[in-house]
């Protein structure tokens, strides 16, 4: 596993969680490639040698897996590794074994379950009464994938670069850690950086990779900490509005426009400015002005669904609302008064709100801190963004419903996918695109 702080000076291998426990798998079905040689090896270090193109039915019963076998007896284990015989293979489309029903978009509104094709080795162990898989493999192997997982295969050749190299960076830096306890590094989904194997594999982002190979934002000695998210929404967030600890100084609350941009709106810290801000289209670097919205779905991600994310907007009943609330924030509400805007960061994100509503009669306030549990509150799975204004429809109190008009996808700090891809389509190079998101930050070669 990657070590936390360490600079590595070749190229490591990494370990990513597929299958996790929260995911509730029993079962496992993996499809092995017509092309290419598989050894299984159980937790006695036993070797099978496995037939080409076969499908593999694994399950686990009472913390033991055990692997289906058609005319023999089962093979029973505390886990098993599958391992290509040779590691000559050539990174291509759907190159790998096919793990089938992989959730993807895991507790988000987009959430589906897909197969993925994987390359390295496969790991399947018991976790309690469940199955988690994980998969290891050549750290420029997985950004290769990454870079067409979290963006389509058309993008530009500066999209695709300057996502690898952060992509690349946010690994090494592995300050967050969220799977460590799992034996993994990341995950295979938004949690931490979205990865569905070879399955979008194009001879673009295997270049990008190529290209860039090695290489990473640097800041006083270490490497920075790349946070990105889909669309800012128009302005970049400060890292402390959505994360504890340390501030990053290359993590900088600016617009995402060029140098000449009229700013004089920003800090989005009152109610008329976020309300002037989200009404309208400033022409940002993730705005339609750079990127028309009916054009975005060629470049973006092949599960994302079309849509428009710099400037979004939609209903609830009061019934609606209220039942909403109810089921994520406990209220026991009879109606909702009003939603106040209690605390924004610099990009009007909401960090902090207040609910007013009755019950029993009575009027009541509930506090909602964090943009991440405002997202979470305010959809049945999960908001765009907490850049967020709330107009109740008029005519009577309690409001017989509220439009929600918001700004962006994701928290919003550091590279804007969507933004990115708007400087690349105007030649903006890679090396511009890196250092407008992470001003300060130098690219250096590791490996
Ligand atoms: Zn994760
Ligand atoms: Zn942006």
């Amino acid at each position: 596993m990657l070590e936390p702080g360490e600079i590595p000076e070749i190229e490591p291998n990494i370990r990513v969680g597929i299958i996790l426990p929260e995911d509730e798998r029993v079962n496992i079905s993996i499809e092995l490639p017509a092309d290419q040689d598989y050894l299984l090896v159980d937790t006695n270090s036993k070797l099978r040698k496995l037939k080409k193109g076969k499908l593999l039915n694994f399950r686990i019963d009472n913390e033991q897996c055990f692997l289906d076998r058609e005319n023999s007896s089962l093979i029973k284990s505390t886990g098993f590794k599958i391992v290509p015989v040779s590691d000559d293979y050539k990174m291509k489309k759907k190159a790998g074994v096919k793990v089938k029903n992989v959730v993807s978009g895991r507790s988000f509104h987009w959430k589906k379950n897909i197969d993925v094709n994987l390359t390295g080795s496969i790991e399947i162990i018991p976790h309690i009464n469940n199955i988690i898989l994980i998969n290891e493999l050549p750290l420029e192997e997985y950004l290769m994938c990454v870079a067409t997982s979290e963006m389509g295969i058309t993008c530009p050749d500066a999209l695709l670069e300057s996502q690898t190299i952060i992509a690349r960076s946010w690994i090494l830096a592995n300050v967050e850690q969220k799977h460590r306890h799992l034996g993994m590094d990341v995950c295979n989904d938004d949690c931490c950086q979205r990865y569905q194997g070879t399955n979008n594999l194009s001879q673009q982002s295997t270049q990008g990779a190529r290209n860039t190979f090695g290489q990473v934002l640097i800041y006083e000695n270490s490497i920075c900490d790349t946070r990105y998210s889909k669309s800012c929404g128009g302005v970049l967030e400060s890292f402390n509005n959505v994360w504890n600890g340390a501030s990053k100084p290359y993590l900088k609350p600016i617009p995402d426009a060029p140098a000449d941009f009229n700013n004089s709106n920003l800090p989005l810290n009152t109610e008329n400015k976020v309300n002037g801000w989200i009404t309208s289209e400033p022409e940002t670097f993730c705005s339609p002005h750079y990127i028309p919205e009916e054009e975005l779905i060629q470049y973006l991600g092949s599960i994302d669904k079309a849509g428009r994310y710099f400037r979004w907007e939609f209903h609830y009943t009061q019934e609606e609302l209220t039942a909403l609330l109810n089921k994520k924030c406990a209220l026991k509400a009879e109606k909702i008064i009003a939603i106040k805007p209690v605390k924004r960061g610099y990009s009007g994100r909401l960090i902090k709100l207040r609910i007013e509503y009755l019950k029993n009669g009575q009027r009541q306030a509930k506090l909602i801190e964090d943009q991440y549990r405002i997202r979470e509150c305010f959809h049945e799975s999960f908001l765009y963004s907490s850049a967020f204004i709330v107009e109740p429809d008029s005519g009577s109190i309690p409001p017989t419903g509220f439009t929600l008009k918001g700004a962006g996808w994701g928290h919003g700090v550091g590279y804007c996918q969507i933004g990115a891809l708007g400087m690349a389509l105007h030649d903006y190079s890679t090396e511009d695109i890196l250092s407008h998101y992470y001003p300060g930050a130098k690219l250096i070669k590791i490996y």
